[in-house]
């Protein structure tokens, strides 16, 4: 039975005595060999070797064997015809009674496609690893449990920006945050997210990534799994930087920003110097049509009378013109506006100014702000014209207190900004004046003295109010209260 069992196992077996000459060989073993069993008995088992196996494996083959273990590895053998295979051996003593080795017992199979196999899969995996290290992308492989099982190059390197914090669970959160809800189910080959732009806070500045994450199911190795072909769910991964686009979108931004509040300031100057203009104008234009009027009903048809009748109807046709030179408002349609956003516009351009001037500000915004429906570009300008206003009083020749202090908040109905300073403030009697056109406490040429009456204009236009109050320990607070209009 034995011999039935050996004779016809598909498994090359040889039995050798302690010199390794060839007692017996099995079919499977001519099969492989090409050795008959005539050509191979009395035969050394070294007529296999190529002698491309190093020594060194054939000494730890015999240390094995001399110390009654088996051995178990590859050698590359050589057919009777010559061609050359990769033999995988398992080698093992046979002892008698008394414990001594009598035989050794060789069980071997070609190896040979199963090895280019291997190698093929090892080179596929360092080439994909090659390329996906080389890839300017953050990458990593998650397992169902969001643990980081692969990453490449660009991942470690945010991690050590991070302080050795994962990136991935650093993207999952804030992409979380961004969609209002988990990833949604696991699907073989859907996107768990696309192209999300997320920031990453590292140590030393904020960085930008835009993000796609892709479910991929692989099968478990496990004997369990053999059958089941239980699979299992993995999150891929991939992160491209954004930042340097982001700084230059921004730049862009704040500089189409700054030449825009620059022409609507300008615009504002004028329309408000040429409405003050004919404002003032009208007073003595008055006044000449009452002295008209009282002359023509004393005595009439005076020559003095018709020149000044005649000098107020050009002065008249004067105002008129004036009044049509006011530069309508900008055809802004009204939009919800975060003032949050709008005053950190402002302040972002005001920055390099206050710096030069030593203005520290402490910018405290309610977290999540409601928006307004306003004019964005006039709400900044109007803000804008704060900010100036407080930094104009900061800069005040010998001041040394220099504190901008600027906060939001909303209440159930309305939207309120505080932009105070620490400068010398305005006396109680000047600050209902300070709103009126060409008011100014500015003794140099090129205040205008407009700044406050259009904010004021505004804040109106939106259905608020700008007002001016005493700071506490001095300084002046700029209130701007907006109602709530919701979009
Ligand atoms: P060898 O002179 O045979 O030996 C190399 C080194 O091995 C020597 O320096 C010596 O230290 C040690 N050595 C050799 N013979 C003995 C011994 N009897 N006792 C202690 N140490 C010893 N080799 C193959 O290449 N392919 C095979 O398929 C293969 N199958 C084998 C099956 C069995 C059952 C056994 C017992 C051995 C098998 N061998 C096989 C090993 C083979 O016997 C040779 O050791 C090997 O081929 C190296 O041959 P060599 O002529 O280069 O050197």
């Amino acid at each position: 039975m034995f011999e039935q069992v050996v004779e016809q196992a598909d498994l090359g077996v040889s039995i050798t005595d302690v010199e390794a000459n060839i007692l017996y060989v099995n079919p499977a073993f001519t099969r492989i060999t090409g050795y008959a069993q005539e050509a191979a008995l009395g035969r050394k088992q070294s007529m296999l070797s190529h002698k491309v196996t190093p020594p060194a494996v054939y000494r730890d083959l015999w240390s094995k064997l001399a110390a009654h273990q088996s051995w178990t590895g590859r050698l590359v053998n050589r057919r009777a015809d010559g061609g050359k295979y990769l033999a995988e051996l398992v080698i093992t003593p046979v002892l008698d009674d008394q414990g001594e080795v009598v035989r050794y017992l060789g069980l071997q199979r070609d190896v040979t496609g199963l090895h280019r196999l291997e190698c093929e899969v090892a080179n596929q995996k360092a080439l994909i690893e090659t390329v996906v290290d080389a890839a300017p992308l953050v990458m990593a492989l998650l397992d169902g449990d969001h643990r980081v099982v692969l990453d490449n190059h660009e991942y470690k390197k945010l991690m050590g920006d991070l302080g050795m914090v994962e990136p991935a669970a650093a993207i999952l959160d804030a992409v979380r945050a961004d969609m209002g809800h988990g990833l949604g189910a696991a699907k073989e080959g859907s996107y768990a997210f696309l192209n999300r732009e997320v920031r990453i806070d590292t140590r030393a500045r904020a960085r930008w990534f835009s993000c796609s994450a892709i479910w991929v199911r692989r099968e478990e190795g496990d004997a369990d799994s053999f059958f089941g072909g239980a699979k299992s769910v993995f999150l891929l991964l991939a992160a491209t930087e954004t930042t340097e686009q982001r700084a230059q979108q921004e730049k862009a931004r704040m500089a189409a920003l700054r030449a825009m509040l620059a022409e609507e300031n300008r615009i504002t100057a004028l329309r408000e110097t040429l409405a003050a203009a004919v404002y003032q104008l009208e007073g003595p234009l008055n006044m000449m049509g009452s002295v008209l009027g009282t002359m023509e009903r004393r005595g009439g048809g005076l020559p003095a009378g018709a020149a000044l009748a005649e000098a107020m109807n050009a002065a008249r046709a004067a105002l008129d013109g004036l009044r049509a030179a006011i530069p309508a408002n900008s055809g802004e349609l009204p939009t919800a506006v975060n003032l949050n956003e709008a005053l950190h516009d402002v302040l972002e351009l005001a920055a390099p100014r206050m710096l030069a001037l030593g203005i520290h500000v402490a910018w405290r915004p309610q977290a999540v702000l409601p928006a307004i429906l306003g004019y964005p570009n006039r709400l900044r300008t109007m803000l804008k014209a704060l900010i100036d206003n407080a930094v104009e009083a900061l800069n005040t020749k010998g001041w040394r207190e220099r504190e901008l202090s600027i906060t939001s908040a909303a209440t159930d109905d309305a939207v309120e900004v505080a932009i105070r300073d620490s400068g010398p403030g305005i006396p109680a009697a000047a600050r209902l004046k300070a709103f009126e056109p060409f008011f100014t406490t500015k003794k140099e040429r090129g205040h205008l003295g407009t700044g406050l009456a259009s904010a004021q204009q505004v804040a109106q236009d939106h259905g608020g109010a700008v007002e001016l109050e005493a700071a506490e320990g001095g300084g002046c607070v700029a209130r701007v209260v907006l109602p709530l209009r919701r979009s």
